[in-house]
């Protein structure tokens, strides 16, 4: 669907996959104007299709693109585009049962013709894309090791941090480069202020498990600003709340981490997002330091909320939260 700032949104259509026209000058392809979603449909045991909470998707692409200057596109319309899609071709959408799920990938960039940067484009175009998911990391659940970036920021206050903007991804592959360099999976992203302050994966918010049992306490980064407000991160608040945990959201510096591991009062790291649903984190390394978290195997909060949140999403527990939404029943 296109945008004019004159005319609104029009033209809704779906189309075979294939190659865009776009202008030489399109401003998206001069200034970074993009933003981006991602989310997960899930084929349910009666055939049906659902997707997990997609009114948080299109309300996050609604602040994403006011940070951005861009228009806001109707959650309603954004609900209607993922079905839409669905309605012309949903074969790819995987069985029920597995590990498999088709990836929703909505985007909108500026698509006016442009070079002056004084004022935002007046034209945008939105559009969805999907892909079939199977697991996101090479060999299944198991724990992943991380780089602690102090070399690279990837958002300051005031920036595009808590945005879903293609420029914060752009900014983070340099650093990815080097944590892939230093042997480790994932880059982790500190505060850029006092570069102590955990804040998030490249593409995953962060929680940290204090004690064990029935008296575990999740942590998880405060959101200043400058990390993704990630949509798993809310909801596993909510569901290690159900559980019986007591949940905090506040800053956790790379000090408080080492200690705390190191002391035996962290026992449990994982990395949270749609892609990965819930990955534990069981190595640290920096430019300084280098630790493990656990016995390489996965912590049991870490599996126990994935259980849960894994079978919300696939229709095998009650969806209590009314979090599914459906987008294809035949
Ligand atoms: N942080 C970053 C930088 C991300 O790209 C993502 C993936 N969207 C997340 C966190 C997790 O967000 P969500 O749970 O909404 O997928």
């Amino acid at each position: 669907v296109d945008y004019d700032v004159d005319r609104g949104w029009y033209d809704a259509k779906v189309t075979p996959y294939g190659p865009i026209a776009l202008d030489p000058s399109a401003m998206v392809l001069h200034y970074g104007q993009e933003i981006f979603e991602g989310l997960k449909a899930y084929r349910q045991p009666d055939g049906s299709v659902a997707a997990f909470r997609p009114e948080a998707n299109g309300l996050r692409l609604q602040r994403s693109g006011e940070r951005l200057a861009m228009p806001p596109l109707p959650v309603d319309d954004f609900i209607s585009s993922l079905r839409a899609l669905l309605d012309a071709d949903n074969e790819w959408v995987p069985a029920s049962g597995g590990e498999e799920s088709l990836y929703l990938r909505p985007f909108m960039f500026a698509s006016q013709a442009g070079l002056g940067v004084n004022a935002p484009s007046t034209q945008y175009r939105y559009c969805v894309i999907a892909s079939p998911a199977g697991a996101y990391f090479d060999g299944g659940i198991k724990p992943v090791s991380v780089w602690l970036s102090t070399e690279y920021v990837r958002a300051a206050p005031g920036g595009t941090g808590f945005a879903k903007c293609g420029g914060n991804y752009a900014a983070s592959f340099l650093a990815q480069q080097q944590a892939t360099a230093k042997g480790c999976d994932q880059v982790v992203w500190l505060d850029a202020v006092e570069r102590r302050f955990i804040e998030e994966m490249g593409g995953m918010n962060l929680f940290f498990v204090f004690g064990s049992g029935a008296d575990a306490r999740l942590v998880t980064p405060e959101l200043t600003g400058s990390l993704l407000p990630g949509i798993t991160r809310e909801s596993l608040l909510t569901l290690a709340l159900d559980a019986g945990f007591a949940v905090e959201e506040r800053k956790i510096s790379t000090e408080e981490l080492r200690k705390g591991v190191t002391s035996g009062d962290i026992t449990e790291v994982f990395a949270c997002g749609t892609a990965a649903v819930i990955t534990p984190v069981g190595h640290v390394k920096s430019e300084t330091d280098e630790y493990s978290i656990g016995d390489g195997t996965p912590g049991e909060v870490t599996l126990a909320l994935r259980d849960t949140l894994t079978g919300i999403q696939r229709g095998k527990f009650a969806d209590t939260h009314g979090w599914m939404t459906e987008l294809y029943r035949r």
